[in-house]
């Protein structure tokens, strides 16, 4: 499917020089140009998987602006299979780009309401869901099984000598199967998205302490370290995932909390911003196309 190159870039700023750390970044987001960062990781032997047991169709959840639903619409397109994207919400999002993406990929929608998509695991739910679209391979929401956790083993490069490695947590599959390759020596933190983290399914050390709010909310600070962070880096953010890590690993060095050589991996998601922006109107282009002064 994917030919994986691991590009890692090193960022410098004065307080990286001023606190002696030595800071990279994995750049998932570049992986691939349609197949966001860390889902094509966790999509990868849940593919295989489904192809092994015969299946030609692939069922997974997900909400309107979800990173995974666009990769699963692409990835199942490329690999052959016929998609189908149980959507939380009203067939009216069908306009966000998200949405568009994984329709024109060939990903069938079907909406459902929050209370139907909260019966995502209920055996009575997938049986009518069987009804209604017959025999598919079933991938949770956010690609979280064991054999998304496998697939993000393979994140890191299989030689690397970085103290501490740092990714963003939604579901927790992603920090999961990075723990799973670390060597004894080195350490995991996985900044939390959202609020409270009682769902994760692991033991890793998650913190907690950079949700800005909980799942897709921000704040004045976060959209201004997003939009600093950028110009000093180049490296895009997007306004879920990516800002929340970058802004808590740079928080956590500035405390003393982490040091020496540092990973930051980048899981993509950039795809969702466009959706994020027009849903609260932010447009960072209006700034720089305003006359100055
Ligand atoms: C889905 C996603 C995550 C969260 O990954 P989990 O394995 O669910 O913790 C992190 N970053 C981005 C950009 C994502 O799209």
């Amino acid at each position: 499917m994917l030919n994986y190159n691991p590009i890692i870039q090193k960022i410098n700023s004065d307080l990286f020089s001023e606190k002696k750390v030595d800071v990279s970044v994995l750049r998932l987001d570049l992986i691939h140009p349609q197949i966001s960062g860390n889902k094509w990781f966790k999509l990868k032997y849940n593919l295989e998987e489904a192809k092994r047991l015969g299946y030609d169709t692939i069922l997974t959840f997900g909400g309107a602006f979800s990173n995974h639903i666009h990769a699963t619409a692409v990835a199942c397109k490329q690999a052959g299979f016929k998609s189908i994207g149980v959507i939380r919400g009203e067939p009216s999002s069908i306009g966000n780009n998200t949405l568009s993406d994984a329709a024109a990929n060939g990903m069938q929608l079907f909406f459902v309401s929050r209370e139907d998509y909260n019966k995502k695991q209920d055996a009575g739910f997938i049986q009518s869901l069987n009804e209604r679209f017959g025999n598919f391979y079933l991938v949770p929401e956010g690609g979280d099984n064991e054999l998304g956790a496998k697939g993000c083993e393979e994140i890191l490069p299989m030689q690397n000598n970085f103290d501490i490695v740092l990714c963003a947590c939604g579901t927790g599959t992603t920090l999961k199967g990075i723990s799973n390759s670390l060597q004894p020596s080195q350490k995991i933190i996985g900044i939390s998205v959202l609020k409270g983290v009682g769902d994760l399914n692991t033991n890793a050390n998650v913190n907690a302490e950079y949700h800005f709010g909980g799942y897709a909310k921000h704040t004045k600070e976060l959209l201004e370290f997003k939009e600093s962070f950028e110009a000093q880096t180049q490296i895009p953010l997007d306004y879920v995932y990516t800002s929340k890590l970058f802004y808590g690993a740079t928080d956590l060095i500035r405390s003393g909390s982490i040091e020496g050589k540092i990973l930051i991996v980048h899981s993509g998601g950039l795809q969702g911003n466009r959706g994020y922006e027009d849903r609260y109107a932010l447009n960072p282009k209006r700034n720089v196309n305003e006359p100055q002064g």
